[in-house]
């Protein structure tokens, strides 16, 4: 379970303290399917950067699995990451000059699994995203949505409990972002805790309840039910 009491994430930009999360608190507890919105530059990404243990809150605590990571630095974070998150970004991070195949070896070689478990478990990640007949190839030779799917495979590949994908369908037409959003629905179904940050209220629509975030505060619930009115969408306390 994630639970973050009272967070707040400041930068300093020359003389002036920048306040990009100011006392969040949120609780997301395992097996949700949770969508992030919000306009651009509202502070998602810095939410998703604290709750994968890429980055640290300024003041406030972060509980993830009942530990308090919030003062944790690395490596101890790097290893919470390791054992517990998979990431998938909008624009794929795959490495050009490796194979998806490879591609997908890659955290379980952070991981210190050997060669032959990496071969046979990125095989089999690559199988369940449907692309047993595209692991030779290079990622220019894949279209985006396949791109994605390597991503995803890599994210899972080392069994996470939380998977946190930030735009994760922006590059991608309407058609291709569905089939992405059914393998995070797929993967949440099987018990993994996701987390999307999307604009697009359609694809909002895969998750079970929506956060929404503006200048840097979460938008109580109420208040978006009251503005989007979607009948579609559970706005509900996650409960
Ligand atoms: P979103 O993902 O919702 O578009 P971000 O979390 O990327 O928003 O950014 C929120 C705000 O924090 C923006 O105003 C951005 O300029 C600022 N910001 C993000 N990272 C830094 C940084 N390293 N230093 C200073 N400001 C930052
Ligand atoms: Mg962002």
């Amino acid at each position: 379970m994630i639970e973050l009491q009272s967070i707040t994430k400041s930068y300093t930009v020359g003389t002036e303290q920048l306040d990009v999360l100011k006392n969040v608190s949120v609780k997301i507890e395992d097996g949700e399917f949770v969508a992030i919105m919000g306009p651009s530059g509202s502070g998602k990404s810095t939410l998703m950067n604290i709750i994968g243990c890429l980055d640290k809150v300024s003041k406030g605590t972060y509980l993830l699995d009942g530990e308090d990571v919030s003062d944790y630095k690395e490596p101890d974070l790097a290893r919470v990451r390791n054992e517990s998150i998979g990431f998938v970004f909008q624009q794929f991070h795959l490495l050009p000059r490796l194979t998806a195949l490879k591609n997908v070896e890659l955290p379980m070689i952070y991981a210190g699994i050997s060669k032959d478990e990496r071969t046979e478990r990125a095989a089999e990640a690559l199988e369940k995203m449907g692309l047993e007949d595209r692991m030779d190839h290079l990622p220019n030779a894949l279209s985006g949505g396949q791109k994605q799917r390597v991503a995803i495979a890599r994210a899972i590949v080392n069994r996470p409990s939380l998977i946190l994908a930030d735009e994760p369908t922006g590059a991608l037409d309407t058609k291709t972002s569905r089939t992405i959003m059914e393998q995070f629905q797929r993967l949440n179904r099987e018990g993994v805790t996701v987390i999307v940050v999307t604009h697009e209220p359609e694809i909002a629509e895969y998750a079970n309840r929506t956060i929404m975030v503006r200048d840097g505060e979460i938008v109580p619930s109420a208040s978006v039910e009251r503005k989007w009115g979607a009948p579609s969408l559970e706005w509900g306390d996650g409960g």
